[in-house]
């Protein structure tokens, strides 16, 4: 076996390599070696998860937000997008509408939007909740205190998103005026810490992304241990600074999901939408590349195409209950099939 097999079989055997080693493996891993790859990431999923393939409904509540990332449709700055904000009543009507086809896992995903104060958040959390104890609530809503962390968790959200995007602090710091990345990390280690699921992760095809981001990427999700990790391909946005990018390809984005199976088995890695929308059946490949979550968009249609982050995103047209089955369908297509049970991480609660 060539060194770039040899690396991969001792990532599986070790659930980590060295430095060098991965350095090694990604600069050197090529179309030869994504079917050795591929195939010991999926044996690894499933030894955890079967072939299970766990659906989270994705409700993007609103689109304002008070920063700036560089590489994002709906920042501040960009005053070509029309914003809105669900109602707590529409997003009641959308969770009314998750859960009459079957979800049990919802996802409320924002801009950071001071007008969703804590006490707002918390009170759609709990109403939610209170209609429906059996389903899991996870927020995506950036970056907040400990004490909001605290409050929301109370109220009953059982899991939180916020990638780390990158984790080498200078490209981080490069790529969100006026943030800082041990802001961000700190925020991922205080909601380990208040015992939510966590899920962090990481963009693929950044500008000026190198080799030993990724590394730097990897070796954080080691030491995090996330329950989630969402990893997609930037696609530039035309009214963003950096709407002139390349951005990343499909196939560096799943060789990355694939060594993150390997390094942390246990995790749920969601097949992104961005990878949908690169390439049609880019989210199939994912799932035959280690993945194991599929977010479908249960946001009201008339408000879809303004949740825009990038370019051309896919299923904005789609009403929830298409959504639903199409993505069956290219679930099955795969050999996998659907769980619309909570989905937890596989440790959680041992
Ligand atoms: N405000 C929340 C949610 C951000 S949007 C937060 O801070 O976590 C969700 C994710 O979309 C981001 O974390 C980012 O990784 C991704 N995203 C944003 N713009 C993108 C782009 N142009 N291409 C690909 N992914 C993008």
């Amino acid at each position: 076996m060539n060194t770039t097999k040899n690396l991969i079989q001792k990532l599986y055997d070790n659930s980590n390599l060295s430095r060098d080693e991965f350095t090694l493996l990604i600069d050197n891993i090529d179309e030869n070696d994504y079917e050795f790859l591929f195939n010991l990431a999926r044996k690894r999923k499933e030894e955890y998860y079967d072939k299970s393939v766990f659906m989270r409904a994705l409700i993007e509540f609103t689109n304002y937000c008070k920063q700036n990332c560089n590489y994002c449709g709906i920042r501040a700055s960009n005053s070509k997008v029309e914003r809105y904000r669900l109602s707590k009543e529409q997003i009641l009507e959308c969770s009314d509408e998750g859960y009459r086809l079957g979800y049990r896992s919802f996802v409320m995903q924002g801009g950071e939007d001071p007008f969703f104060s804590d006490d707002l958040l918390c009170d759609i959390v709990k109403s939610i909740k209170y209609k429906y104890p059996d389903v899991a609530i996870t927020l995506s809503v950036g970056e907040k205190s400990m004490e909001s962390y605290k409050k929301l968790k109370e109220a009953g959200t059982d899991r939180y998103l916020l990638r780390h995007e990158t984790a080498s602090k200078e490209l981080y710091e490069s790529l969100h005026p006026n943030m800082s990345f041990d802001n961000r990390r700190n925020c991922l280690f205080i909601l380990k810490e208040l015992g939510y699921q966590v899920g962090a992760g990481f963009m693929v095809g950044l500008p000026n992304q190198k080799t030993s981001d990724f590394v730097n990427d990897l070796e954080f999700l080691k030491e995090l241990n996330p329950e989630m990790i969402g990893i997609g391909p930037f696609i530039p946005h035309e009214d963003t600074p950096l709407g002139s990018s390349i951005g990343g390809t499909v196939e560096k984005t799943l060789v990355m999901v694939a060594i993150t199976r390997l390094l942390l088995p246990s995790a749920l890695l969601p097949s992104t939408t961005a990878l949908g929308t690169l390439d049609s059946k880019g989210r199939e490949k994912a799932l035959k590349a280690g993945a194991n979550v599929v977010m479908p968009n249960l946001s009201p249609t008339n408000v879809r195409e303004l949740y825009e982050l990038y370019k051309d995103k896919i299923c904005t047209g789609d009403e929830a209950a298409h959504c639903r089955k199409c993505i069956e369908v290219r679930i099955n297509s795969t050999g996998y099939s659907v769980d619309m049970g909570r989905g937890d991480h596989s440790e959680w609660g041992k």
